[in-house]
């Protein structure tokens, strides 16, 4: 059972560079768990970052959504998006703002059917773009995945996140650069699965962020028919130091 949120958690100062995570499940929501979906809060400056299912619900659990500055969404498969239409419902009738800027690729956009949302600011983005949301640098690069899906690096305040989005092995997580404070990387199963799909075992994140030269690991996106303890386990050993696993919730200060 995902560990759900009873409390808002005690929010850091506009100056702290922090990571909370509304869903981690990877590809369908396991029980009580949601899709992809995290909030990145840094220099003042709110993003959502993926809006899978489950996660605009969590999101109201830690901050008013009227104070989001901006969306991200890494690509099309639902499990990264589909609440974007509560989000794009909400800036429509509950907001007294502008409207809600969204970064995303073309093909997402075309998908949604919210492309003429009133309530939303399209900015598509590709691989090679960047791109400032107030204090905000958002650098986006193309993975090994479906169609045009786009790993970002968000650097602000003199930190450094890199989010892997969904990924095969055949991108490196290497291409963020380097200085990252925190990867977030998807490590969907073990490595009896490798192959399988286009997504990395906890074994490829791990080797990937050390290759990187990643301070700090994070894994997400398991299948939750996967056991979460084998894939952080395969991943600490190739990251060669511990991994922290996302979950619901939980906040990871840079
Ligand atoms: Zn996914």
């Amino acid at each position: 059972m995902a560990e759900l949120p009873v409390d808002r958690p005690t929010r850091p100062d506009a100056t702290t560079y922090s990571l909370t995570v509304l869903g981690c499940d990877g590809s369908w929501p396991g029980p009580g768990g949601a899709g992809s979906g995290y909030l990145v809060v840094s220099e003042g400056c709110r993003v959502l970052l993926d809006a899978g299912p489950g996660t605009f619900a969590n999101l109201q659990r830690v901050i008013d959504p009227a104070s989001l500055d901006a969306v991200i969404i890494s690509h099309h498969h639902p499990d990264h998006w589909t609440d974007l239409h509560g989000v794009a419902t909400h800036a429509r009738f509950a907001l007294a703002r502008e409207v809600l800027p969204v970064y995303a690729p073309a093909t997402l956009a075309d998908r949604t059917d919210l492309s003429a949302s009133p309530g939303l600011d399209w900015h598509l983005v590709t691989g090679g773009d960047t791109v400032t949301i107030g204090a905000l640098t958002c650098s986006f690069h193309r993975t090994d995945h479906v169609d045009e899906t786009l790993a970002v690096r968000i650097d602000g305040g003199g930190r450094s996140l890199g989010y892997s989005a969904d990924t095969g092995p055949a991108w490196s997580l290497a291409e963020f650069g380097r200085g990252l404070d925190l990867v977030l990387a998807e490590a969907t199963y073990t490595v009896d699965h490798e192959g399988t799909a286009g997504h990395m075992s906890g074994r490829q994140a791990g080797e990937q962020a050390r290759r990187a030269g990643a301070e700090r690991l994070v894994i997400t996106h398991r299948w939750p028919t996967i056991d979460a303890d084998a894939v952080a386990r395969e991943a600490t050993t190739a990251f060669g130091r511990p991994v922290e696993q996302a979950a619901i919730g939980k906040e990871f200060v840079l």
